[in-house]
């Protein structure tokens, strides 16, 4: 499991600073060898997988072993993952007997996939959470990495959940205000986005022409885009609602943009809501994307006047670090990681309310100026702190500690 790139930590160089380099290839060499396996519940799909999917083959390149797997398990687990996900965000949940049995039995039909030998083992969220009972007879360190905002989790769940993670050496959160208390190392790091993958590297005009024409994109206005799984939480219907109110004053076209995740049973359902709401309004563009669709999210991303991630509750984000990445102007709720990357006035917009959130597109929409001193500010404060080479930089610098002990 997992990709190959084509890319070393040298291509990476036109965007990194020396100092930055120096550090990675000093921590680099002295880790030469170290085994670290990922285990996560989803080969594609969403913001984990598509971190996977850059961040393995790097890591490899720079000397480390390096395996990914993806645990497997029937609709019924999904359907719980799913449930606990929603739980973590705050939603409310009937947690059942029958719940944890499938969790547990699911789990404990993944057991093989762990690496009997690996220095490091990494557990991606909580689907494959139940494998660390397996700890104790491991010779390696367990990491819980912790991608989305538990501090909402419902009571049952994290009593039931919070064992397992309890019993890695050390767990990982994008915020320290994520943390939750498990007595062990903690370790606080926002993930990145890889400028050279086909999702973030620069494209030619001609392939840009190409995907708008398979996308029938209209190109006779501006739009506004949201790229994102179908998931209530990501608050589609409430970014319609803004958007019916600003095409009063300012045409424009909405284009919503987004796929399923193997692990996300949801997405179907929420896709029918959304289409329910939109009807056959012509200004609306949904987009079912598969999840090879790197590209055409590429072009969608550079085309927009400005992007939108109206997350209720998000972990990181990645979708907005694309964006900015593109100079693109992103209005986004000041929620979780969305906080991190939006600098109000200076990336981009925070709004609270679907009222402000017709306000900043409207005057992004209106102010060709601001739309391009945000998108610039956005693309170089992501350079900085949220592109690959520096997520591995963060990795390495736990791994020297974790390992030093
Ligand atoms: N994504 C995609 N196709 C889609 C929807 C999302 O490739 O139809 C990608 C998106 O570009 C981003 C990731 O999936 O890289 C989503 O990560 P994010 O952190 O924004 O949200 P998550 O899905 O993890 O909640």
């Amino acid at each position: 499991m997992g990709q190959v790139s084509d890319f070393s930590l040298q291509d990476y160089h036109p965007y990194l600073d020396s100092a930055l380099l120096a550090d990675i290839n000093r921590m680099a060499r002295k880790l030469q060898g170290v085994t670290i396996q990922h285990i996560n519940s989803a080969a594609e799909g969403g913001g984990v997988a598509e971190l996977l999917q850059r961040l393995v083959p790097l890591m490899r390149s720079v000397g480390l072993k390096v395996q990914w797997e993806v645990i497997t398990g029937k609709p019924e687990f999904y359907q719980v993952t799913k449930a606990f996900h929603n739980s973590f965000h705050g939603q409310p949940i009937n947690f059942t007997r029958e719940m944890a049995e499938i969790y547990l039995e699911a789990n404990q039909r993944n057991r093989d996939l762990v690496d009997p030998q690996a220095d490091i083992v990494v557990i991606h969220d909580q689907q494959p959470l139940g494998l660390t009972e397996m700890v104790d007879q491991h010779p390696g360190q367990w990491i819980w990495y912790c991608h989305i905002d538990p501090t909402l989790v419902d009571r049952e769940v994290w009593d039931f959940l919070s064992p397992f993670a309890r019993k890695c050496h050390a767990s990982i959160y994008h915020l320290e205000e994520y943390a939750k208390n498990l007595q062990q190392q903690q370790f606080f790091f926002p993930p990145g986005i890889d400028p050279l993958s086909e999702k973030n590297r620069e494209i030619t005009l001609e392939e840009q022409r190409e995907i708008i024409e398979r996308l029938d994109l209209p190109q006779d206005q501006p739009f506004i885009l949201q790229v994102s799984r179908f998931d209530r939480l990501k608050d589609p219907m409430g970014l319609v609602r803004a958007f019916r109110n600003i095409k009063t004053t300012d045409p424009c076209y909405l284009v919503l943009a987004g796929g399923g995740a193997a692990d996300d049973p949801e997405g179907l359902i929420v896709l029918e809501e959304l289409r329910d709401l939109v009807q056959d309004d012509p200004t609306i563009k949904i987009y079912c994307l598969p999840p090879s669709s790197h590209l055409a999210i590429n072009v969608l991303q550079r085309t927009a006047a400005a992007v939108v991630q109206n997350s209720q509750r998000e972990g990181f984000g990645l979708t907005v670090t694309e964006a900015l990445w593109k100079e693109k102007p992103v209005v986004t709720r000041p929620v979780g990681g969305l906080r991190l990357q939006v600098k109000h006035g200076e990336t981009g917009f925070c709004a609270e309310t679907e009222a402000e959130l017709s306000y900043y597109l409207r005057l992004l929409l209106q102010d060709a100026h601001l739309a391009q001193r945000l998108g610039a500010n956005g693309k170089e404060y992501v350079r900085k702190n949220f592109i690959l080479p520096v997520y591995l930089h963060r990795w390495l610098r736990m791994l020297e500690q974790i390992l030093e002990q």
